[in-house]
C-alpha cells in the first residue's frame, strides 16, 4: 500500500506510522527525521534546514521534494510506502501527484489523525526522542522503563530544540495554514480516512489497522 499519515505536530503521526509501517512491511519515510539527520551529519541541506526548523517554520519547498524524490526511487519503496509528515503543502502535494504518475503509481489513502489543539501542547513539550535510533518517548503517556534511556537501544533520550511551547505554537498556526487545506485536496479524491488520535495509543493504532482492512478488502 501506499500510504500518507497527517495531522498537526504532536498528533502521533510518527508513533504510529512505525508500528503501521512494521505490520505492512513497507518503508516508514519521515521528512523530519530526514532532515534532523542531515542536521547531525552536518550536511550544506542540514545547515540550512536547521534555520527553518528551530523557528518552527517550514523548509523550502524545492528542497524537501528533492529529497522525497530521491528516497521515493529506492527500490525498498516498490513495495509500498509510508509517508510521514510530505507533503505539508500544496506544491509539495502537486510535485509527489507527479513523481507517483511518472512511475504509475497512486496513494491509496491518507491517515488522518486528529487531536484537539490544546491536548497538542503537552505532548510536545513532553516528548523524548532516543538520539541513536529516533525512538519516542513521553515523559508522562510514554515512559522509558529507565528515565532518558531508550528501551530499544539504551541510547540518550533528548529533547528536540522545537520543541519549546513557543515553537508549538508556531508550527500549529503554520499546519493549520499551508497543510491542513491539503486534506481537502485529497478529500476530494476521497483518499481520506480520519482517526481519532485522542485515546490510547493502542486503540489508535487498531483503529488504523482496521480502517486500513477495509481498504485492502
Ligand atoms: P508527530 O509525529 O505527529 O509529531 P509523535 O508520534 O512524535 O507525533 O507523538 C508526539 C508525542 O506524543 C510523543 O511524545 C508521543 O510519545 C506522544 N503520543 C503519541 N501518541 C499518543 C497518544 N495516543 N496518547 C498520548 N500520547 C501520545
Ligand atoms: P512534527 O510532526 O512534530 O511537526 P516533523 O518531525 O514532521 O515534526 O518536522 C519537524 C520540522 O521539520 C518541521 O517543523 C519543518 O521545519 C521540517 N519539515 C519536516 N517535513 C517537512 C516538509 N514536508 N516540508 C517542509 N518542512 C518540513
Ligand atoms: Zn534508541
Amino acid at each position: 500500500m501506499n500510504l500518507l499519515i497527517m495531522g498537526p505536530p504532536g498528533a502521533g503521526k510518527g508513533t504510529q506510522a512505525v508500528e503501521v509501517a512494521k505490520e505492512l512491511k513497507i518503508p516508514h519515510i519521515s521528512t523530519g527525521d530526514m532532515l534532523r539527520e542531515a542536521v547531525k551529519q552536518g550536511t550544506e541541506m542540514g545547515k540550512k534546514a536547521k534555520e527553518y526548523m528551530d523557528k518552527g517554520q517550514l523548509v523550502p519547498d524545492e528542497v524537501i521534494i528533492g529529497v522525497v524524490r530521491d528516497r521515493l526511487g529506492q527500490p525498498d519503496c516498490k513495495a509500498g510506502f509510508l509517508l510521514d509528515g510530505f507533503p505539508r503543502t500544496l506544491p509539495q502535494a502537486e510535485a509527489l501527484d507527479e513523481t507517483l504518475k511518472n512511475v504509475g503509481i497512486k496513494i491509496d489513502a491518507v491517515i488522518n489523525i486528529n487531536v484537539p489543539r490544546e491536548r497538542i501542547v503537552a505532548r510536545i513539550t513532553g516528548r523524548r526522542v532516543c538520539r541513536a535510533c529516533g525512538d519516542t518517548y513521553h515523559v508522562v503517556n510514554k515512559p522509558p522503563q529507565e528515565s532518558g534511556k531508550c528501551d530499544k537501544c539504551g541510547g540518550e533520550l533528548y529533547q528536540r530544540s522545537d520543541d519549546t511551547e513557543e515553537t508549538v505554537n508556531k508550527r500549529l498556526d503554520v499546519y493549520e495554514a499551508q497543510t491542513q487545506p491539503l486534506l481537502d485536496y485529497y478529500g476530494r479524491q476521497g483518499l481520506v480516512k480520519d482517526i481519532n488520535g485522542d485515546q490510547e495509543i493502542g486503540k489508535v493504532l487498531q483503529d488504523i489497522l482496521d480502517t486500513l482492512k477495509q481498504i485492502k478488502g
